[in-house]
C-alpha cells in the first residue's frame, strides 16, 4: 500500500468550495437527522430553556481512505469475535478469576461482580443473552511489514454506539460522491473520489435485527393474564447522542413492528416491576404517560447507560441494575457480558505466553480463523511485579510507544506515552493492577481530512482513523447454544493526529466514512 494514497488527499478546497461544501453538509445533517443535542457549553441553558435545539454531529467533509484488505478482514472476523465473547461470557469461572485481582482495587468492577453474584445466588430467570458488539481497529503501518495490518483498539460489549449516525454519514458522503462534476455540491476532482463508492453500511438494520431477534426468542408473555410485549431502551439523563439511538428504535417500530420505550436509568425502579407471585420474574413496564392499568412485558432490555461509574450515582442505581438483571427480560448485555469487555480481558487474550485461551474458547473454529483473530491483537501487558509491562511503562523511552488503560468505557480515561511513568508513580502501587499497558497502534502518518464540528468550526489537518465493525449475537448461557450470529455495519471515526483520545461523544473525534483502496 502506498502511503502516497494519503499524500494529496483530500483535494484542496478554495474558500468558495469550502463554504459551499460546509453549508451542504450542515443542511444535509439537519434534514436527515445526523444530529446531536448541543453540549451545555455550546448552548447555555438560558438560551434553550425548553431543550429544543440540536446541532450537526461532528462529521468529516470527505470520506477517509482506508485499506480494503483491513476493512474486509475486520468484517470477515466479526462473527468469530462475536462467538469468542459469547463463549467467554459463558465461562463464569474464567471471568471470576480475572476479576478477582481487580475486585479489591476497583469499586466499579467489584459492584458489577456483586450484581452478578446476587442474581446467581437467586438463580438467573433468563438464560438467553444478547450482544450488540463493536470491534474497533486501526490500520497499523510499520517499517517491519510491507502492508497495513488490522489491529484491534478495543472490543465493546455494552452501549456500542453510533450505528445510527454512521449509516447516515455513509449516505452523506455517497451523495456527495455521486454529485456530477460542476454540481454545486460536488467534490473537487480527485482520482480516489472519482473511481469509488462508499461501501454499504447496514448498521441500523443489523443492530435492530439483533434486538428484534431477541424479542422474538423471548416468546409470549409470561404474565397471567398475558400482556403485550416491548423492548426497553434504558438510557442516560441528558443523552446528547439520542438521534443515534432513535434510528434503532424507529427501525424496530416501523420495520419489525415492535413497541419500543425509552426509560431513564434513574426511573427504572419507579416504572418497572417484577411481580413477586410470578416465579418466571417477568419485567413489567408501566409507561407513566399511558392510561392507568396499561402495562407491557419487557422482552429485551437494551442498555445505553450503566457502562460508566457516573451512571451509578447512588445505591438505588445499583439496585435498579440488579432488578433488571434478575428479571426474565433478555439483557443486552448481562453484567457478565459487560465485564468481558474490560480491557483486562483483551490483555489476557492477547498474551502470547501461557494458556491458549483463544483455542479453548473457539474449540470448533478452524485454526486459520483463530490465527487471523490473534493477528489483530496489539501487544498488551499487565503491570505485575517483575513483569515486562511494568518495565516498559516506567521507562520513559519505552513508555512513549504505549498507552495505559483502566477498566473503563466511554473515552477520556487513558494515559498516554511519556505521561505514563509519572502517572504511575503518582498513584499507590497496589492500584496498578487496575491498568493495562498497550502498545500504540500507528496508522499512516500522512492521512488528512477536514471536519465540521458541532459548534460550526471547520478544522483541517493530519488525522487518525478508527474503524468499528458491528456484530450481534444471541446465545444461551446455559449450554452456549448460539441462536443467531451476524455481522453488519461499520463506523469510521477520525480524530486530529495530535489528539490521543478518540471518542466522538467526548468531543475528540468526528464521524466519518471510508473509500477503500
Ligand atoms: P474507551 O473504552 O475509552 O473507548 P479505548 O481503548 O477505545 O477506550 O481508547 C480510547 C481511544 O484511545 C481510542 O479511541 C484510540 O483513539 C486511543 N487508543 C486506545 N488504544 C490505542 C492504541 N493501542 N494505539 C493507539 N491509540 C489507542
Ligand atoms: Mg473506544
Amino acid at each position: 500500500m502506498p502511503d502516497s494514497v494519503y499524500e494529496d488527499y483530500p483535494p484542496t478546497l478554495n474558500p468558495a468550495q469550502k463554504e459551499s461544501l460546509v453549508r451542504t453538509v450542515k443542511d444535509w445533517a439537519t434534514q436527515n437527522g445526523l444530529m446531536v443535542r448541543p453540549a451545555p457549553t455550546l448552548i447555555l441553558k438560558e438560551s434553550d430553556p425548553h431543550g429544543v435545539l440540536a446541532t450537526n454531529a461532528p462529521v468529516t467533509l470527505f470520506p477517509s481512505p482506508f485499506p480494503r484488505t483491513c476493512f474486509e478482514e475486520a468484517k470477515a472476523l466479526q462473527t468469530a469475535y462475536n462467538k469468542l465473547y459469547a463463549a467467554i461470557t459463558c465461562n463464569e469461572e474464567w471471568i471470576g478469576k480475572i476479576m478477582e485481582d481487580l475486585i479489591d482495587v476497583d469499586d466499579f468492577i467489584s459492584n458489577l461482580w456483586k450484581v452478578h453474584l446476587a442474581v446467581q445466588k437467586e438463580g438467573y430467570a433468563q438464560t438467553l443473552s444478547l450482544g450488540l458488539f463493536r470491534s474497533d481497529y486501526m490500520a497499523h503501518t510499520s517499517s517491519s511489514s510491507p502492508g497495513p495490518q488490522l489491529k484491534q483498539v478495543e472490543f465493546n460489549t455494552i452501549s456500542s454506539s453510533f450505528g445510527g449516525l454512521s449509516s447516515l454519514v455513509a449516505s452523506l458522503h455517497s451523495e456527495l460522491l455521486d454529485s456530477p462534476p460542476g454540481h454545486p455540491i460536488a467534490y473537487p476532482p480527485h482520482p480516489l473520489l472519482s473511481s469509488t463508492t462508499v461501501p454499504e453500511n447496514p448498521a441500523v438494520e443489523t443492530l435492530s435485527a439483533g434486538l428484534a431477534g431477541a424479542h422474538t426468542a423471548y416468546g409470549p408473555s409470561k404474565s397471567t393474564p398475558s400482556v403485550p410485549t416491548c423492548v426497553l431502551f434504558v438510557v442516560q439523563e441528558g443523552e446528547r447522542n439520542i438521534f443515534d439511538q432513535l434510528a434503532l428504535s424507529r427501525q424496530l417500530t416501523k420495520v419489525h413492528k415492535i413497541p419500543v420505550f425509552r426509560l431513564l436509568s434513574s426511573e427504572v425502579l419507579d416504572h418497572t416491576s417484577i411481580p413477586n407471585s410470578n416465579p418466571s420474574r417477568p419485567l413489567i413496564y408501566h409507561p407513566p404517560h399511558a392510561s392507568e392499568g396499561i402495562a407491557f412485558e419487557v422482552t429485551t432490555v437494551y442498555f445505553r447507560c450503566f457502562y460508566t461509574p457516573a451512571d451509578y450515582k447512588t445505591d438505588r442505581d445499583w439496585e435498579a441494575r440488579t432488578h433488571l438483571e434478575r428479571s426474565a427480560a433478555i439483557k443486552c448485555p448481562t453484567v457478565l457480558n459487560q465485564l468481558t469487555g474490560s480491557k483486562i480481558v483483551q490483555q489476557v487474550l492477547a498474551t502470547p505466553t501461557g494458556p491458549d485461551h483463544l483455542t479453548s474458547f473457539l474449540a470448533d473454529t478452524d485454526p486459520t480463523t483463530i490465527s487471523r483473530l490473534r493477528n489483530t491483537f496489539a501487544p498488551q501487558y499487565d503491570l505485575s511485579l517483575d513483569g515486562q509491562g511494568r518495565e516498559l511503562a516506567l521507562n520513559p523511552s519505552t513508555a512513549t510507544n504505549h498507552v495505559l488503560k483502566p477498566q473503563r468505557e466511554g473515552g477520556g480515561n487513558n494515559i498516554y506515552k511519556t505521561a505514563i511513568p509519572d502517572f504511575l508513580r503518582s498513584i499507590p502501587e497496589k492500584e496498578w493492577k487496575r491498568w493495562i499497558l498497550m502498545e500504540l497502534i500507528t496508522p499512516p502518518a500522512t492521512a488528512k481530512n477536514v471536519a465540521l464540528r458541532s459548534d460550526g468550526e471547520v478544522l483541517g489537518g493530519g488525522v487518525i482513523g478508527e474503524l468499528g465493525v458491528y456484530g450481534t449475537i444471541l446465545w444461551d448461557q446455559a449450554g452456549g447454544k448460539i441462536h443467531h450470529n451476524e455481522q453488519g455495519g461499520w463506523l469510521m471515526r477520525t480524530k486530529a493526529k495530535d489528539v490521543n483520545e478518540g471518542g466522538v461523544a467526548t468531543g475528540f473525534s468526528s464521524l466519518d466514512s471510508v473509500v477503500l483502496f
